[in-house]
């Protein structure tokens, strides 16, 4: 048999010469994906089944079970009515022996015999104790324990699909199967050949095997994906002399000698990375990843810098009004001393006011415009516009940021986001982009104290936060969307609301924040309370990101087991901004373990990178960043969340096919690659 098919590439080998595959099973196999003999052998089991760990004891009425053991007596048919018979033989096992019947199947009687291990598949029928037999799965030797389980239709099921790939592989199909990594790479990282891998992803006779097979074939999906990735980016890599800032390195060294502060490692590194993106004819396109706090915002000014140094203009937009407000207000007191021409462009800004401001960016009498959405119009011209920075990225949708990127040609940009993402995610999500990241936080910063309280013990947060407010400070309070229904939840925390200012009296003044408010409603009462006009703001919704009211130095998350990881830890780094200690209470009674596991996690670190990796394992990709939105390439049998070793691994291989040239033929490794396209690099988050 195998002489028939020596000669033919394995793809070109039809589906028709597996036995028991005709036109119409080729049809319905076509259905799953499966077109040649390759894609059956690539057609994996989903799961193993392994016999049944449970024991007879606690089977339920119906289920469905596979039980092991030895015949223990010659089987009986009785035959009642036409054509009707019943067989039955008892099955002796470690738990004491079970009666099998089999209905209407008097043959099987000639396999039945005395003393044979055998493998039933069945039913359990609790009241008469029988496990009625769908079928019997010869047991050759202990390692056919594993039963794989294949994704099938309706025309083709679990035993037939069994039988066809079994089938090819006997046939020798597998021999077919072409290497597709490097000897070298496969000798550095052990990984066994690929025929070996696909066959034991069906087949594995230990669970070595199976775990062997597959980071075999993890690391050629993440590497072949990888080697794509890699490649756009230097394809999309564009370069243009537009984008060519010559800055005068004088004026950004005077500018960071002249912060009250003096800029951390970190900062110093990704000033660096931005500044040879600016000087060089790469068009930036950089995304600056640091922590809450961690103080990107004078990263931004110094790039701002740096590009009106050359005569440059620059904008920086922001989510809200409130944000770009914060950010104009720190960089003009940056820029006191150097003559830059900075204003603020929101939607509030008055028509006669927004009139003058589009003339002068027009003429460029202008340097840097600081706003939200109010940019992105149509309206707004620039001169010569080198720089566009965007804080808080997420925030934004991809029209948006095209639009800002159209205001100038062959623009230079700088997002700016305070969602750590693990690095894992940032090699598969950003691919296309440069990710410079701020991992160290300005010195002297003080920890917020984290603790985790039952709602038992919520006086106790009362009462501190009664010191707090007493002593002048202010708090947040939060409470997550529990009910369904939106009014409910408005409800709860409106009663909250009253019963807070209701146990601190006339005092203390609490406010309200809700989802139902109109955005220039809340943007007026966050103001309204970085003025300090409030001591508590109770929340529905997660307060505006990137908001800094140092005054503020509590934070009380009620029900906190409901939110995620990252999200509590967003939470948590509005406060601790100013230089007062500060606290976060997290208020849960966890029912889960993974609730209780991440209430103790954020007690225990501050580490914003660690506690998304923490998150990525513990959720999952999908869930972490928003499932289906998330941008997070599909792989058949790598998971970016587990497996990020691995992906690590062959991402730097990846970079090194492309670096070092005729290591390897790359237009050979791109031909395979193929073969993963799929939707994965078109999916990757569009940024
Ligand atoms: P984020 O990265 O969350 O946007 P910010 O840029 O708002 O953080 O910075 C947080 C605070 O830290 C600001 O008040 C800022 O002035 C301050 N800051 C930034 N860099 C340093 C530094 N190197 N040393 C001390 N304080 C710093
Ligand atoms: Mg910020």
């Amino acid at each position: 048999m195998i002489d028939e098919v020596k000669n033919l590439h394995v793809k070109d080998r039809v589906l028709g010469n597996i036995r028991g595959v005709g036109p119409r099973k080729a049809a319905s196999l076509a259905l799953l994906g499966i077109h040649t003999v390759e894609d059956l052998m690539l057609h994996y089991p989903f799961r193993f089944d392994e016999f049944s760990a449970k024991s007879i004891h606690f089977l339920m009425d119906k289920e469905k079970v596979r039980l092991k053991g030895k015949v223990i007596n010659q089987p009986t048919v009785q035959f009642y009515g036409h054509k009707k018979n019943r067989l039955s033989f008892q099955l002796a096992m470690e738990e004491g022996a079970v009666q099998v019947v089999f209905f209407n199947q008097p043959y099987l009687k000639e396999k039945i015999l005395v003393g044979r291990e055998l493998v039933v598949d069945g039913r359990w029928n609790s009241k008469w104790k029988t496990l009625t037999g769908m079928k019997i799965l010869k047991l050759s030797s202990s390692k056919e324990e594993f039963a794989p389980v294949y994704r099938v239709n309706q025309q083709v099921h679990q035993a037939e699909m069994v039988k066809f790939i079994k089938y090819a592989f006997s046939c020798g199909y597998g021999k077919f199967l072409e290497e597709n990594l490097p000897c070298d790479l496969r000798d550095r990282y052990r990984l066994i050949s690929r025929q070996e891998a696909v066959y034991f992803m069906h087949f594995p006779r230990t669970d070595e095997e199976y775990r062997q097979a597959l980071r075999r074939l993890k690391f050629e999906e993440f590497f072949y994906f990888q080697l794509q990735v890699q490649g756009l980016k230097r394809k999309e890599k564009k370069e243009s002399i537009d984008s060519v800032i010559t800055y005068s390195k004088e004026r950004v060294e005077n500018f960071t000698a002249s912060l009250p502060f003096e800029l951390t490692h970190a900062q110093k590194r990704v000033s660096e990375e931005i500044l040879a993106d600016m000087r060089s004819k790469n068009v930036m396109s950089r995304l600056l990843q640091g922590d809450v706090g961690s103080g990107k915002t004078v990263i931004a000014a110094l790039a701002i810098v740096a590009a009106i140094s050359a005569g440059k203009q620059s904008a920086f937009m922001v989510p809200t009004e409130i944000l770009a407000v914060q950010h104009f207000e720190n960089l003009h007191f940056w820029f006191q001393s150097f003559s830059m021409n900075v204003v603020l462009l929101t939607g509030s800004t008055s028509t006669k006011k927004r009139k003058e401001i589009l003339h002068l960016l027009k003429n460029g009498e202008i340097d840097v415009v600081i706003g939200t959405h109010a940019l992105i119009q149509e309206d707004v011209k620039f001169s010569d516009l080198g720089l566009a920075i965007l804080d808080e990225q997420h925030r934004f949708g991809v029209n948006q940021r095209k639009l800002l990127r159209e205001k100038g040609k062959n623009l230079n940009i700088l997002l700016m986001s305070a969602t750590p993402i693990p690095r894992t995610l940032a090699l598969t999500l950003y691919g296309k982009m440069d990710v410079s990241v701020i991992d160290e936080k300005p010195s002297g910063r003080m920890r917020v104290e984290t603790r985790w309280v039952r709602h038992s013990q919520f006086s106790a947060v009362l009462d501190l936060l009664e010191i707090e407010v007493s002593i002048g400070h202010q708090a947040y309070v939060i409470s997550p969307l529990i009910e369904e229904s939106e009014t409910l939840d408005l409800k709860n925390v409106t009663a909250l609301t009253e019963e807070l200012a209701k146990h601190f009296g006339g005092q203390v003044k609490v406010a309200l924040l809700h989802g139902k408010m109109k955005n220039d409603e809340k943007e007026a009462l966050m103001l309204n309370f970085q003025q300090k006009e409030y001591d508590i703001l109770v929340s529905t919704t997660v307060i505006e990101v990137g908001v800094d009211v140092p005054n503020a130095t509590m934070m009380v998350v009620m029900d906190a087991d409901h939110f995620g990881l990252s999200q509590l830890h967003q939470l948590r780094g509005r406060v601790g901004r100013g230089s007062q200690k500060s606290y976060a209470f997290l208020v849960a009674n966890p029912k889960s373990e993974h609730g209780r596991k991440r209430m103790q996690i954020l007690t225990q670190t501050d580490d914003g990178f660690l506690l998304a990796e923490k998150d990525l394992e513990m959720r999952g990709a999908g869930e972490l960043l928003g499932t289906k939105q998330s941008g997070i390439p599909e792989f058949s049998v790598g998971d970016v969340a587990c497996d990020f070793r691995i992906l690590e691994v062959a991402r730097d291989e990846a970079v090194k096919v492309w670096k070092v040239s005729n290591w390897w033929d790359k237009k050979e490794f791109l031909e395979l690659s193929k073969g993963y396209q799929k939707k994965q690099t078109e999916e990757m988050g569009n940024i």
